[in-house]
């Protein structure tokens, strides 16, 4: 009558009590596009059998549907981008610490919590874009120097209102102080050619149409438009390579606190730790491996390769607040 899988998933619940769930599934919070997912948990449950449900939407809605499930919760895990969203769900208290050895040998430890709460799983730097027809890279050295008068009317930015832009300013917080980085915001300010941007291939655009020579953004919308323009007369530029390095963040996961299956999420975060899936995790989105053993694809690897700044990325979330007050002081809207 039944089929033999679904007889033995009843028989379980008979055994077990009603209370508990088939421990073979996993259940995502994502708030990453869900073409960049889609395939690497395929993989893990071609390889495992265990099932995952993923949900997307937006990270904010996310954390409150964790937080208002408490102990009914429905997820496992969150997963999100930007070490300053990762950051508030563990201040939230939606998130637990996994203590694994196997992530700890995988991912280094300033792209982790200190709290365990959340581990990266691919990075990207937020880096200087230029255009190749008006500026020449070795006009280029360090994000500070753009505040510099010689870029009046040629700089292009994203809004303040993104979380990208908040930790790159935290990081400059935690590097500087409040007075200095107060002063680098103002004159990129004032050296914006026009509004702010909502997005960053916007900004990559315009430096293309030529509204402005040089901008801000993440590596992998860089990616994004090249490989639909290869000819496009935009560069990357690896700043601050003699002091500090390039910022960068990173997308990661963090299991929820009351997570229904704790240990089959361990498992699959560990998974996606390890070389395979990071391999599949970063390629999809032109991101590097959050896991140093693994090679970035040849398209990434293509930009050339530069020294990161090594500050740990919690940074961005511990100075959140201040950046935003201080990016709200210097006018970037
Ligand atoms: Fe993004």
């Amino acid at each position: 009558m039944f089929p033999r899988k679904q007889l033995l998933a009843a028989l379980a619940l008979t055994v077990f009590g009603t209370g508990v769930q088939a421990a073979d599934e996993v259940v995502v919070y994502s708030s990453r596009i869900d073409e960049l997912i889609k395939p690497v948990f395929d993989a893990y449950t071609a390889q495992t059998g265990v099932k995952i449900k993923f949900i997307t939407d937006k990270e904010a809605p996310l954390m409150q549907r964790i937080k208002a499930e408490g102990e009914n919760a429905t997820a496992d895990l969150l997963l999100t981008v930007d070490a300053g969203n990762l950051w508030q769900a563990e201040q939230m208290g939606i998130l637990q610490p996994i203590k694994s050895t196997v992530i700890d040998a995988n991912i280094p430890q300033q792209y982790r919590a200190s709290s365990h709460d959340w581990t990266g799983l691919s990075l990207r730097a937020r880096t200087i874009a230029y255009s190749t027809d008006r500026v020449k890279p070795e006009e280029l050295s360090t994000y500070e120097a753009l505040a510099d008068k010689k870029w009046e009317g040629r700089l292009c930015l994203r809004t303040a209102k993104k979380v990208y832009n908040q930790s790159l300013t935290a990081t400059l917080i935690e590097t500087h102080g409040e007075a200095k980085t107060e002063e680098i915001l103002k004159g990129w300010v004032s050296n914006l050619s026009t509004d702010v941007f909502s997005d960053d291939v916007a900004v990559l655009e315009a430096i293309n149409a030529g509204q402005c020579d040089v901008g801000i953004v993440n590596t992998y919308y860089y990616g994004r438009l090249h490989k639909q323009k290869p000819d496009l007369p935009v560069k990357l530029f690896w700043p601050n390579q003699a002091d500090r390095g390039v910022h960068v963040n990173l997308s990661g996961i963090g299991m929820t606190k009351y997570a229904p299956h704790p240990e089959a999420a361990k498992a699959l975060v560990e998974w996606m730790t390890g070389a395979e899936a990071q391999k599949m995790f970063a390629g999809i989105n032109q991101e590097f491996p959050a896991n140093p053993k693994v090679e970035p694809s040849a398209e990434v690897a293509g930009w050339g390769s530069f020294k990161a700044d090594s500050l740990p990325v919690e940074v961005a979330g511990k100075r959140q607040a201040e950046a935003i007050r201080l990016m709200d002081r210097a006018g970037w809207n």
